[in-house]
């Protein structure tokens, strides 16, 4: 049977074990935060929508989408206050509009993965609070 005395060196052991894991723990969540840190920094512009290709008839009697050789156009749809809004790339700029909202979309997946780790930051912060807590020294 373990004395009182060795109980206490093994109780420490785990305690220290555990803090440094926490402390391994906000490490890594902190430099997950800083990864998403640098998409939201970039200096590049974006544009809020999707870019996306539209088929669709234009009701010409005679018209090759008649027999499904449907118009295609480019469009962005920017989300508005409950609808949507839709806006024709003009010509020559699908590439550029599509990289412009392709850097809206990452920029919002790092905003939402920022409040994701942000909670996870604060989570690992109480533990560390509960684990270095003592009770008030004896005077
Ligand atoms: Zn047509």
């Amino acid at each position: 049977m373990a004395s009182e005395s060795e109980y206490y060196i093994v109780n420490m052991d785990t305690d220290r074990e555990r803090a440094s894991r926490l402390r391994r723990r906000l490490y890594g969540v902190h430099r997950q935060f800083e990864k998403q840190l640098r998409v939201i920094m970039r200096r590049e512009p974006v544009i809020k929508g999707i870019v996306y290709i539209l088929r669709r008839r234009c009701g010409k009697a005679g018209c090759r989408c008649v027999e499904g050789h449907l118009h295609e156009t480019w469009a962005l749809t920017v989300p508005e206050k409950g609808h949507k809004r839709m806006r024709s790339v003009p010509k020559g700029q699908r590439v550029r509009w599509s990289e412009l909202a392709g850097r809206y979309r990452r920029f919002r997946r790092a905003r939402a993965m920022l409040v994701k780790l942000f909670r996870e930051i604060l989570k690992e912060v109480d533990a560390l609070e509960r684990q270095r807590t003592i009770p008030p020294p004896e005077p």
